[in-house]
């Protein structure tokens, strides 16, 4: 609340300054486009900036909207960073409830004249998690209920861009925007599409391959960020805390999470890169369960980017700790 608040006075302050120097004019002016003047993009979540990269190629610079490690969830800008997305030309956020900061600042950016894009726009989101639990927990209605409620809370689940098909729809979205933004490069904007449509399947291809191919179908997590993989490649999470890693579970859930992981055998917890819990810790010595890294790509570590890892060196990544952690070994 707090913060929220903050926020507001942020976005007053932000609204003076902007109609008390005239940016609005001088932004005009810089937008006669000389030929190879590119397209200034900030993004949130990590897969959209890389994506924006990889089909706008020379054409774009991108910036991040999250400083590495930070938790995408919670993060607001600050005064600094919301005057400079409002020079940019394009601001690209994921939608569906994630960035609890985009409506204000969208409707404020737009005014700006800064192209806003919402990269779930017009997608079909939410998953079937009570039917796909209902069926593997029969007999325990109660139980994967009261746990779907801790997890759910009725909310739309905005991690798409942990599904590498759903990633393809964003993917196509950005590009649209970016057709639109510089209809002179269209023909480089299709084709890198095309590109990392076609890797992304590839992506989609050998994950399937992996749960197909391994017994065990539950993993453990410390948050709820891979519903979007249940439906897609029937993998079941037993997640620490809910669809936001601050909504942390009471003393009963964790009863249930921990009765849950005994009794499907989980031998690996989940730690991510970006999410500390000394829930997580407890846990892991409850049970027993040895440690592996996975990355739900919200935000980067400072490590990812010296590392020049994108959205496929991640995701195959995460692959390999998924297939570790079906291995039931
Ligand atoms: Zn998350």
């Amino acid at each position: 609340m707090k913060s929220f608040i903050y926020l507001c006075i942020s976005m007053i302050i932000f609204s003076l300054v902007l109609s008390g120097c005239g940016t609005g004019e001088n932004k005009q002016e810089s937008e006669e486009k000389s030929e190879d003047k590119k397209i200034q993009v900030y993004a949130t979540i990590f897969p959209l900036k890389d994506f924006t990269e990889k089909i706008g190629g020379k054409h774009v610079e991108v910036k991040s909207v999250y400083p590495a490690n930070v938790d995408a969830h919670s993060y607001e800008p600050t005064l600094k960073e919301l005057k400079s997305m409002a020079d940019a030309d394009m601001f690209i956020y994921n939608g569906a409830g994630f960035e609890g900061f985009s409506d204000k600042v969208s409707e404020m950016l737009k005014s700006e004249d800064v192209t806003v894009v919402k990269a779930t726009e017009g997608m079909d989101l939410g998953h079937e998690n009570e039917a796909a639990h209902s069926e593997e927990e029969h007999g325990h209605e109660e139980e994967a209920h009261s746990e779907e409620q801790h997890h759910d809370h009725g909310d739309t689940d905005p991690h798409v861009w942990i599904d590498p098909v759903l990633s393809i729809e964003l993917a196509h979205t950005i590009k649209d925007a970016l057709v639109k933004e510089d209809p002179a490069h269209k023909e480089t904007y299709e084709e890198n599409y095309k590109k990392v449509e076609a890797e992304l399947k590839k992506v989609d291809q050998e994950f399937a391959k992996i749960v197909n191919e391994s017994k065990q179908k539950h993993v453990l997590v410390s948050h709820a960020a891979y519903g979007y993989w249940e439906e897609r490649y029937g993998i079941k999470q037993i997640a620490i805390a809910g669809l936001s890693p601050t909504q942390e579970p009471s003393q009963k859930q964790l009863k249930e999470i921990i009765e849950q992981s005994k009794k499907h055998d989980v031998k690996y917890i989940l730690f991510e890169q970006n999410v500390s819990s000394t829930v997580a810790d407890i846990i892991q010595t409850e049970i027993g369960a040895k440690p592996l890294s996975l990355h739900n790509l919200e935000s980067v570590t400072k490590e990812d980017i010296n590392n020049k890892e994108d959205y496929f060196s991640i995701m195959r990544k995460n692959i390999q700790a998924i297939k570790t952690a079906l291995s039931g070994k």
